[in-house]
């Protein structure tokens, strides 16, 4: 079901019979600013502060990797005793906040597992031991849980990373106050799911009796979302598109079965932005600033990206952004296949990203003998992604499947309309143009195909040239949208409430 909170709901600050607030305890594999792969990490870094302006009493726990600055957290006394399948391992805590609020995040200081170069393994791989690594992680959570007397109403883990965390509540927690915790299971991206050979399921430090098509076994392997998804109060993912669509076999990646199993305990909350961070009005990253009211200098950023880029300044000339990972769920490689053409129009487009090394050498060769129209910029660059969003007319997203993709949004705020995909987060986020009503806020098509693509493009382009006040309706209509977390944060409380209630049988306000 999609979550859609109700005005009533949002009136009440959630408090018990005793006054004391509703708490949880995120369990992610990383958090912004401290360390991020992707959108999961933004999420960890801005949710919790919503929430907590809810008056939720809400705390992080994740992995202390290599490169975030320890010099800077405080170090707790004692250490973390974890149980592990060859005996228990100890394990520091360190204690920091989310930047500009009070919401505590405990890293678990372990050197062996985390001080390395990568999250998960390198580019295209993975570390050998991260079933040892996340297993340790989650167990440890909880210790973290018992030791500092945080028993959480609620423990909400994120993607495979910490799926073994409502797991373990139902199974070593059994009988104990954890046992009482609600778990919510959030699907940040369903194609990862920690899937490992079967052999390793002692690693877990469960019985192999668990090993069973009800719990960790999927087709001959040993799949921890698939337990997570077994074992969790309450299961959500990041749109209510996503949420349909990862029901069926297209986009279940074999967990569409199980998944619709649980259909009427999952639901899809659609993700916000970080509006401090993603902000026109007040973006550090910009030559010069602009908001809805005067979009002016978005042309002087616009002849600052091709200066910078050393793209001819044509303002005349529409520039599309594409931001994003090259990887084959962006759809990048079909982007590749229409760039020939796309290239012989009066356009220019400006590409940012890593990955898929084809891709890199792809767009990195064509950006080397098309630098009159397209450049690419092969590497991670936050401060390039802000000025291509505020620098280009249009931006491009033809994603495969998008559990709910942030980009998309930040285009809206900064006046660069959106070509989509129309498929998961970017389906809830972009209305496609209506020619008649001039309705809709940016540009949309269905098959993921290089025609589809191309035409789609064209159809902006003619857009712009010839009905630039549609063009300039659209960007409008996209800089009012509100992509606020306090949105988000409403519909997980609601979220919240009813994993509690389905856990203890009651509602939270009537609990002690
Ligand atoms: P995903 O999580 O699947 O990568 P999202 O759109 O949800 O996709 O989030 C991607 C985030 O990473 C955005 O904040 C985007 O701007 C950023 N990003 C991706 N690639 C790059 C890059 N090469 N340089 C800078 N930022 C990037």
């Amino acid at each position: 079901m999609n979550a859609e909170p109700n005005s009533e709901f949002n009136q009440r600050r959630l408090v018990n019979r005793r006054g004391r607030p509703l708490s949880v305890m995120f369990v992610a594999s990383e958090a912004a600013p401290f360390r991020k792969t992707g959108g999961l990490a933004d999420v960890v870094g801005a949710l919790p502060i919503a929430l907590a302006e809810r008056g939720i009493d809400v705390r992080v726990v994740m992995p202390l990797y290599g490169g975030v600055r320890w010099d800077e957290l405080e170090r707790l006394d004692g250490a973390l005793v974890v149980p592990m399948y060859n005996g228990p391992v100890r394990s520091a805590v360190r204690l920091g906040r989310l930047p500009g609020s009070n919401v505590r995040v405990y890293f678990i200081e372990h050197h062996r597992f985390f001080d390395r170069p990568y999250l998960y393994g390198p580019p295209g791989d993975a570390y050998p031991d991260n079933l040892e690594r996340f297993s340790f992680f989650s167990r440890a959570a909880l210790e973290l849980c018992k030791a500092t007397g945080f028993i959480p109403d609620i423990l909400h883990a994120h993607d495979w990373q910490a799926a073994l965390v409502p797991v373990y509540a139902n199974t070593v927690e059994w009988g104990r106050p954890l046992h009482g915790a609600a778990s919510v299971f959030t699907i940040h991206n369903l194609a990862y799911q920690g899937v490992f050979a079967p052999g390793g399921m002692f690693i877990t430090g469960l019985g192999w009796e668990h090993l069973n098509p009800h719990e960790f076994e999927h087709f001959g392997d040993l799949n921890l979302m698939k337990a997570a998804l077994k074992h969790s109060t309450m299961l959500s993912t990041v749109s209510p598109t996503y949420c349909r669509e990862i029901q069926t076999p297209a986009f279940g990646y074999g967990l569409d079965g199980v998944l619709a199993d649980r259909s009427g305990d999952l639901w899809g909350i659609l993700n916000g932005i970080d509006v401090r961070e993603w902000n026109p009005e007040t973006d550090r990253h910009l030559p010069a600033r602009y908001s809805l009211a005067d979009t002016s200098n978005k042309q002087e950023c616009k002849a600052a990206l091709q200066r910078e880029l050393g793209l001819p300044v044509l303002p005349d000339v529409p520039l599309f952004g594409v931001v994003g990972r090259l990887t084959h769920q962006k759809g990048f490689d079909v982007l590749a296949h229409c760039m020939h053409e796309l290239l012989s129009w009066n356009m220019q487009m400006v590409l940012l990203g890593t990955g898929d090394p084809d891709a890199e050498h792809f767009f990195g060769e064509l950006s080397l003998y098309r630098g009159d129209k397209f450049r690419a910029v092969i590497g991670f660059n936050d401060a390039l992604a802000h000025r291509i969003e505020a620098g280009s007319d249009f931006f491009v997203m033809p994603s495969r499947f998008e559990p709910c993709g942030l980009n998309q949004m930040y285009s809206l705020r900064y006046g660069s309309v959106p070509i989509v995909r129309r498929t998961g987060g970017l389906a809830d986020t972009v209305e496609n143009y209506d020619e008649r009503s001039v309705g809709g806020t940016g540009f949309c098509f269905d098959n993921l195909s290089v025609d589809a693509l191309k035409n789609t493009i064209g159809w902006a382009l003619s857009t712009y040239h010839d009905r630039p006040e549609h063009y300039r309706a659209l960007q409008t209509r996209g800089m009012q949208q509100d992509f606020s977390w306090q949105r988000a944060a409403e519909a997980y409380e609601h979220l919240y409430v009813e994993a509690y209630r389905r856990r203890r049988g009651h509602d939270f306000t009537a609990g002690e």
